[in-house]
């Protein structure tokens, strides 16, 4: 019988994470399925799954764990494929101890400022300043992710973006280290941010001007109208699925190459809204993708133009795959 270095590392790799269990207080697993744990509820499981309790244990994770292990954090999969050999490595996913809000004391130029955990929901911390009468992030609470996934994806509705309303974020490096970091330095542009690839972000301070209570609601009451109007916000979806190219709306692009309503398997392009893929029950992950591909060629052939994927498709395509292809 031949074994593999690669086999044997692996190996090596996974002996330390056994180890590394008793070192750090949150959950750290193997084998965890995802597709609960994302909005499309397709893709194969992470090889690892760690949910630190607190930042100082997600440093300590960070500084012990094996190297040649990948690392990929995940929000709450609302902008996510996850293919169906599911994630090589380590699958951070912040829980609890990193939903915290807090109001901070007001500026001298009258601003209001949150700290917000990245594991707090943009919906929560839209309703969160609300509660104290600070205006300005009601676009947040028709965005369905959490404030790390907002931050990388520099998410954005009703022509704003967290880009706009961040002060400073905090993030840790793959080797533990932590870093303040300020919008300049995220190289924010549409659905973008330049974070290093493994970096994790924990948490961000964020700025609202003072606003009257019932003009939040009512503005927050007009977003969630206008969402349940216009998007499939109850299915099991990815949201956008391609970035609007410049001058163009994606939805149109796919309406006019006829692809409304489009399936593959269990997959279907939304009747409802162009640019939503929609896992009807039994897609695969493979399914989604080939569609999104098929739509991204009629597209192309129809009007020239080549979409780009908004969705971050993650994970090996079978399981006996070794290697992580993200885009
Ligand atoms: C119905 C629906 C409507 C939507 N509407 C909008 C919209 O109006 N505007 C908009 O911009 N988006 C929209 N989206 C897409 C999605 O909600 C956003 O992109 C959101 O910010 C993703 O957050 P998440 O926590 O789900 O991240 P995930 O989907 O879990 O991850 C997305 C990416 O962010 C990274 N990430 C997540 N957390 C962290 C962290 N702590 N540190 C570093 N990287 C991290 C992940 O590694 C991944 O690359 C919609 C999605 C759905 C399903």
């Amino acid at each position: 019988m031949t074994v593999s270095l690669a086999a044997l590392k692996q190996d090596d790799a996974n002996a330390r994470m056994a180890v590394l269990k008793e070192q750090v207080r949150g959950r750290l697993r193997s084998q965890v399925a995802l597709a609960n744990r994302c909005w499309f509820q397709v893709g194969g499981p992470a090889d690892w799954l760690f949910i630190p309790e607190d930042a100082e244990d997600l440093e300590r994770f960070l500084q012990l764990r094996p190297r040649e292990l990948p690392l990929f954090v995940l929000g709450v999969g609302s902008n996510l494929l996850v293919r169906d050999g599911g994630i090589e490595g380590v699958v951070v996913r912040l829980g609890r101890g990193f939903a915290g809000m807090d109001v901070l004391p007001s500026t001298n130029d009258g601003q209001r400022h949150i700290k917000v955990g990245a594991a707090a929901l943009d919906l929560n911390v839209a309703q969160f300043a609300r509660e104290h009468g600070i205006g300005g992030l009601e676009f947040l609470s028709g965005i369905p992710g959490t404030i790390g996934g907002a931050l990388f994806m520099n998410a954005g509705a009703y022509g704003r973006e967290i880009k706009d309303v961040l002060v400073e974020a905090i993030a840790l490096d793959p080797q533990g280290q932590r870093h303040r970091l300020t919008p300049e330095q995220l190289g924010f542009t549409y659905r973008h941010s330049s974070l290093p690839e493994g970096w994790i972000f924990t948490e961000a301070v964020l700025q609202g001007e003072p606003a009257a209570v019932d003009d939040i609601a009512a503005r927050m009451h007009k977003i969630a109208e206008d969402r349940a109007a216009a998007q499939p916000i109850k299915a099991r979806t990815g949201g956008s699925t391609f970035t609007n190219p410049p001058g163009h709306k994606a939805w149109q692009l796919v309406d006019a190459a006829g692809c409304r309503g489009l399936t593959i398997g269990g997959a279907q392009v939304s009747e409802k809204h162009a640019n939503f893929l929609l896992n009807t029950g039994t897609a695969t992950a493979a399914e989604l993708e080939a569609l999104g591909e098929e739509v991204r060629r009629r597209v192309k052939e129809t009007s020239g133009i080549e979409l780009q994927w908004e969705i971050k498709r993650i994970g090996r395509v079978h399981s006996s795959e070794l290697s992580v292809q993200e885009s």
